[in-house]
């Protein structure tokens, strides 16, 4: 089959694995550039493990520290006609790597917030790892079967109290437009609490303490975002934003129960904004990232997942000392975004760009190329005029 990008909306409904693999292995030639992190985990779990951060932290794990891992997602396989999802290809291509390197690498295909994939992951790890060193929560979902009530809950990106207006950006038309989000009913801030929040994040950290396969000073660790005030209104702001303040919330408790159990700690990362399938779906948020990547690549401190996650695991998880944190008590990898002169040269050209200046003004050509990158297209090396395989067995 030969494989080209199909793009609807914010996602693109086709991957290819040649690419998807060939992106991964960008991935690891970074973190093996960088050299071996010393103090790193040996067992590692990661939750939301194909794709985005999650991806980026196993790659990190397992080429930076040489640590096992056994990696969490929800992907859809190939069907007839149809290529997989890019995490399916993803996860073998990483397997695959990892293996032949000598690393464990194990993985589980389904949903996350299930007691059924909690209970298969216990197995795996009590019988082919052993405790764990770190426990990895990245996952970003729409949805969510609670599975005590099997009631579906499902999240949504809405600002709270008033309606919120701002520019935003069609990426794949290049239409710059002005677009009003409605607010969140009490309903709609729970219902995205339940899924984003950080229940499930505690339930993973009961089940593995219960089946007393958490090492002694195990490190667990979440992300969350912040980002400009500009965008407050429908992230920080808003209901993913109070999403964001339960799982903050679950790290305290969680840091609580380590604690009185003797040993570990509970993190939060704030990390940067970055293209990925979760944040294409954020009104407003494509039109900023193409902004900051301007500016941030003329100043030489664009990161793009792998650069973030390397940095989170050599500077502040495994430094050797404790993780600098902010007042909050939160690790800050998005510093550099956050920088005054890179905020402030944003907030100078936001108001100007326009349709028709859009790529002159903004990076919309590398939020683009990103993109498709998600999905294994234009990744230099790969032939896509060539047939592939596209049905391969998860391993
Ligand atoms: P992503 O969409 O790239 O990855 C999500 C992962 O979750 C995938 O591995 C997917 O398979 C998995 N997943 C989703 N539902 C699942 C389920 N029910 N069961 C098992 N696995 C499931 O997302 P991302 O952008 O890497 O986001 C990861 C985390 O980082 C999120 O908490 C997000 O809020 C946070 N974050 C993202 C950004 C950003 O700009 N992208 C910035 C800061 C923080």
């Amino acid at each position: 089959m030969i494989i080209k990008p199909k793009i609807r909306g914010f996602v693109c409904v086709t991957a290819h694995p040649t690419g998807c693999a060939a992106h991964i292995q960008q991935q690891i030639d970074y973190v093996k550039s960088k050299g071996a992190i010393k103090h790193g985990p040996k067992n590692v779990l990661v939750i939301g493990a194909s794709t985005g951060f999650g991806l980026a932290s196993r790659i990190t794990a397992a080429f930076g520290t040489g640590s096992a891992t056994l990696g969490i997602f929800y992907e859809r396989p190939s069907e007839e006609g149809r290529p997989a999802t890019p995490g399916w290809y993803n996860s073998i291509a990483f397997t695959k790597a990892a293996r032949a390197a000598g690393h464990f690498a194990a993985n589980i295909n389904g949903d996350a917030f299930s007691d059924d994939v909690k209970k298969q992951a216990i197995e795996i790890i009590a019988r082919d790892m052993g405790p764990i060193d770190l426990v990895v929560y990245s996952l970003a979902s729409p949805r969510r079967t609670h599975p005590k009530t099997g009631v579906v809950h499902k999240s949504t990106l809405q600002p709270l109290g008033t309606p919120y207006t701002n520019k935003t950006v069609d990426p794949d038309k290049g239409v710059v437009s002005e677009i009003t989000i409605q607010p969140a009913d009490e309903t709609g801030v729970a219902d995205t609490i339940a899924v984003m929040g950080g229940e499930d994040w505690e339930m993973w950290m009961d089940a593995l303490a219960e089946a007393k396969l958490l090492a002694p000073g195990v490190t667990t660790v979440a992300y969350t975002y912040i980002g400009p005030a500009n965008t407050w209104p429908i992230y920080k702001d808003g209901t993913i934003g109070r999403a964001k303040l339960d799982l903050e919330r679950a790290s305290r408790a969680i840091n609580a129960k380590l604690k009185a159990h003797g040993h570990g700690r509970s993190l939060i990362s704030v990390n940067k904004a970055l293209v990925s399938q979760a944040s294409a779906a954020i009104p407003v948020v494509p039109l900023y990232i193409s902004i900051l990547y301007k500016i941030m690549k003329a100043k030489g401190t664009h990161e793009a997942c792998i650069e973030q996650m390397q940095r989170l695991f050599a500077d502040h998880l495994y430094n050797g000392k404790s993780p600098t944190l902010d007042s909050a008590g939160r690790i800050r990898i998005d510093d550099w975004e956050m920088r005054p002169e890179i905020q402030d040269a944003v907030s100078a050209l936001w108001p100007q760009v326009t349709t028709e200046n859009l790529s002159e003004l903004t990076d919309i050509a590398g939020y683009r190329s990103e993109f498709i990158k998600l999905f294994g297209f234009g990744v230099p090396g790969v032939d896509y005029e060539a047939e592939v395989e596209p049905h391969l067995p998860m391993l």
